[in-house]
C-alpha cells in the first residue's frame, strides 16, 4: 500500500466538470489542492452541454469565460415548437435576456480540456493524478481520508485535510454513506444525443425544443465552422416500452437509429428536416433520464459531496454542469472563509443542498415543457397556418424567420448577477 500524506491540503476524487472548478477555485484562493481521477487518460468525451449565466459567471471570475466563449456559441433564444414545426413560444437567453454573463452551449470534451489544461497549468502536472479510483472515505477529528485503487491495482491511501468527493452519479462516497440507495432512478425516458455539421438552422443562434414531452427533439448548435457550418447538437428523447434499452447509465453508450429515428420520420417542417439531421450524425449516444432522490448530508466530518456525487439530476434545463460549478464555488467561498474545516463543509452543504435538492425535485415535474404538453392535449392534429392578413401579429417575421411572436422582455440585470468575493 502507498500512501500520500497532502498536510492540510484538499484531496478531491473526480477531475469532472465540479472536481476541476473546486481545484481551480481552492487554488485561487491559496489552497493546496489535489485531484484523484479513475481514468488513465481524459477523452474528449460527451456530447453538446449548457452552461448557465449563473455558472459563467463564476468561470468569468476564473478568468475562463474569453477562451470559453471562443470555443462555443452564446444562445440568444429559446424557441419552443409543436410538433407540426409551428412556434409556441420563444424566450430570450444570457445577454439578450438581461444577464450581464452569456449562456454558453459547448462540447462537453473541449470544456473539459480547457478545465483540465488550466487546472495542469496552475496547480501543477503533478497534482492532477490520473489512474486513482476512490473506494473508500474517512473522517476524524484532525484529519480526512481517501483510499484509491490506483496503477496496477495498488492500493493508495491519502490523508488530508478536507476530502471533496466529485466523482460523478455513480460516487463512491456517496455510496458509502448511503449504503441503501440502490441504483439511479429511471423517469421512463431516453435521451439519444449527437452532433452534426452542417448550415446553421434558423439565425445559428438559437435553440430549439419541438414535441411535447413523451416525443420531443431539441437542439442548439455548440461551435462555429468553416464555411458558415455548425456543429449542431441534438438530442431525441422518447418514453419507449422497451426498459431494456435503460440498462446502466453509461454517456458513452452507443445509440442505435432504428430504436427512434422511425418516430421523428414525419417531423419534416419547411425550417427543418428533422429525420434528416438525425440521419446525418456519424454517430449517437444514449443516455436513460435517471436521477436519484435528494439526502439530508453532503458532509461527514471533514469528508463532503460535490455535484453530481451530491445531486444528481434529471437533464432538463441545463443544470448539470452548471449546479456543479457552483457548487466548486461556494465550496471554495466556505474554506477560505471559515478556519474549521468542519464548520466550512457544513457551511457548504447548508448554502447548497437545499436549492439542488429543490432543483431534482422540481425537474420530476415537467417544469419548462408544460406549455408545450398543453399544445399536444389541445392541439395534436397539424392547425391550418393562419392567412397573412389574418395573422394576429400581421404576418411579421422575426430575425429568424418564423412569425414574429410575442417575446419576453428582456430584463434588466440583477443584484445577484454581480460578480462579488463570495464569503460565508
Ligand atoms: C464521460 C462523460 C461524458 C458526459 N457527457 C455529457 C454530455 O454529453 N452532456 C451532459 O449534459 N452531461 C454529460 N456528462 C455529465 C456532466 O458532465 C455532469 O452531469 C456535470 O458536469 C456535473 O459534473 P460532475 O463533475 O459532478 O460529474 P462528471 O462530469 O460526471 O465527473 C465525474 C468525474 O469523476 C470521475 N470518477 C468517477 N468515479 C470515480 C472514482 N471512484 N474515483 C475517482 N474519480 C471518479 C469520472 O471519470 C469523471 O471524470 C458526462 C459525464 C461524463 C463522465
Amino acid at each position: 500500500m502507498a500512501t500520500i500524506d497532502l498536510g492540510a491540503g484538499v484531496a478531491i476524487a473526480g477531475a469532472g466538470i465540479g472536481g476541476l472548478v473546486a481545484a481551480l477555485s481552492l487554488d485561487a484562493i491559496g489552497v493546496e489542492v489535489t485531484v484523484f481521477e479513475a481514468v488513465d487518460e481524459i477523452r474528449p468525451a460527451g456530447v453538446g452541454i449548457n452552461l448557465l449565466p449563473r455558472s459563467t459567471r463564476e468561470l468569468d471570475a476564473l478568468g475562463l469565460l474569453d477562451r470559453l466563449a471562443s470555443n462555443a456559441i452564446t444562445p440568444d433564444t429559446l424557441g419552443y415548437f409543436a410538433k407540426h414545426g409551428r412556434e409556441i413560444w420563444s424566450e430570450p437567453r444570457g445577454l439578450e435576456a438581461g444577464y450581464r454573463w452569456p449562456q454558453l452551449s459547448i462540447h462537453r470534451g473541449k470544456l473539459h480540456r480547457i478545465l483540465l489544461d488550466t487546472a495542469t497549468a496552475r496547480l501543477g502536472a503533478d497534482r492532477v493524478v490520473l489512474g486513482h479510483r476512490l473506494t473508500a472515505v474517512d473522517t476524524s477529528a484532525d484529519t480526512a481520508s481517501a483510499t484509491f485503487a490506483g496503477p496496477g491495482g495498488t492500493e493508495v491511501n491519502v490523508s488530508a485535510g478536507a476530502v471533496v468527493a466529485a466523482d460523478g452519479i455513480h460516487s463512491a462516497a456517496r455510496a458509502q454513506f448511503y449504503p441503501d440507495q440502490g441504483p439511479p432512478q429511471w423517469s421512463g425516458a431516453l435521451l439519444w444525443r449527437g452532433i452534426v455539421d452542417r448550415q446553421p438552422v434558423l439565425d445559428g443562434r438559437s435553440m430549439i425544443w419541438i414535441g411535447y414531452p413523451a416525443q420531443k427533439f431539441a437542439g442548439y448548435p455548440i461551435a462555429d465552422l468553416d464555411g458558415g457550418r455548425q456543429s449542431f447538437n441534438f438530442i431525441a428523447e422518447l418514453r419507449p416500452d422497451d426498459a431494456t434499452l435503460a440498462d446502466r447509465e453509461d454517456w458513452n453508450r452507443r445509440g442505435d437509429l432504428a430504436d427512434f429515428l422511425p418516430a421523428f420520420e414525419t417531423w419534416v417542417f419547411d425550417w427543418l428536416d428533422v429525420p434528416a439531421l438525425i440521419r446525418a450524425a456519424p454517430q449517437t449516444f444514449v443516455y436513460p433520464m435517471v436521477d436519484r432522490d435528494p439526502v439530508d448530508r453532503w458532509t461527514f466530518g471533514r469528508v463532503t459531496l460535490l455535484g453530481d456525487a451530491a445531486h444528481p439530476m434529471y437533464a432538463i434545463g441545463s443544470n448539470g454542469a452548471s449546479q456543479a460549478i457552483l457548487d466548486a464555488r461556494v465550496l471554495a467561498g466556505c474554506i477560505g472563509s471559515h478556519s474549521d474545516v468542519e464548520a466550512a463543509l457544513g457551511r457548504y452543504e447548508q448554502v447548497r443542498l437545499p436549492p439542488t435538492s429543490a432543483m431534482v425535485e422540481a425537474n420530476r415535474g415537467l417544469g419548462p415543457e408544460r406549455p408545450m404538453q398543453l399544445v399536444e392535449e389541445r392541439a395534436p392534429t397539424r392547425i391550418r397556418p393562419h392567412r397573412r392578413r389574418d395573422h394576429p401579429f400581421g404576418g411579421r417575421r422575426d430575425h429568424r424567420g418564423l412569425p414574429a411572436h410575442r417575446r419576453v422582455r428582456p430584463r434588466s440585470p440583477r443584484r445577484s448577477d454581480v460578480a462579488r468575493r463570495r464569503t460565508y
